[in-house]
């Protein structure tokens, strides 16, 4: 009787302490995938982005209707740079004012090439993680229009960036503010110069046609301007995200 009872008590406790394992390692499976999501959170914002304003100085870019690519260029990129330091984000421009960066480069070579490869190692001695290079189109044809993103063909993460952000810029410039489908972002491929050559992924971001008349004056609008650069974010953060261990 005593050993039969003893036997229960043991097997009653076995179960009490298989139940008492089991919660424990419930609980520390929890926290790890808490923790884990922390962890992403934190190392999204201790990661760097290069935004690179096109153009500047003695080089404006393309032209229209009295407008010069590299001013719309700039505005987007100084609110592009403050929201994802809003985000948490640290920030590197590769210019925040008026200039070209030639000067900057060692290169023997072309003053185009050089201001490029000056932007090519702000990417890389920031060590970003991806960096965002701000232009506008131009094309013969007037009734060109939209926003295109281009992206390193055989960069997977390029790839990534350029989708995130025309998922945003969808969602939020044509839904929210254009409220039309007949203009959607569209991505592209491109053998650009900074996409091929520096260090960490990147994509190219037309943020409309200068030479279409709807275009030029949307972009010359800071509540345009402000939406366009928010979605680029959004995009940035959300690729961050996901890329983040
Ligand atoms: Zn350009």
């Amino acid at each position: 009787m005593f050993n039969r009872t003893f036997f229960l008590v043991i097997k009653i406790n076995r179960k009490i302490i298989l139940a008492i394992i089991a919660l424990i390692l419930l609980l520390l499976s929890a926290s790890l995938v808490i923790s884990n999501k922390t962890a992403a959170v934190f190392n999204t914002s201790k990661k760097t982005i290069t935004v690179d304003p096109g153009h500047g100085g003695i080089d404006g870019g393309s032209s229209s209707f009295g407008l010069l690519e590299k001013d719309v260029n700039l505005q987007i990129s100084l609110k592009l740079r403050k929201t994802l330091v809003n985000k948490g984000i640290h920030v590197v421009l590769t210019r925040d004012s008026d200039v070209s960066l030639e000067s900057k480069s060692d290169l023997n070579s072309s003053r185009y090439r050089r201001d490029l490869h000056a932007r090519k190692t702000i990417i890389d001695q920031s060590n970003s993680a991806a960096f965002v290079s701000v232009h506008m189109d131009a094309y013969k044809n007037s009734n060109a229009r939209g926003i295109k993103i281009f992206y390193y063909e055989t960069s997977n993460e390029s790839k990534q960036l350029a989708q995130s952000i025309c998922d945003k810029v969808n969602k939020m410039v044509f839904n929210e503010f254009l409220k039309t489908t007949e203009v959607k972002a569209e991505l592209g491929t491109g053998d650009y110069y900074l996409l091929r050559t520096a260090q960490a992924p990147g994509v190219i971001v037309e943020t409309g046609f200068i030479t279409n008349p709807t275009d030029n004056s949307l972009i010359q609008r800071e509540d345009y301007q402000n939406i366009i650069a928010k979605a680029i974010a959004d995009g940035i953060e959300e690729y961050l995200f996901k890329a983040a261990p």
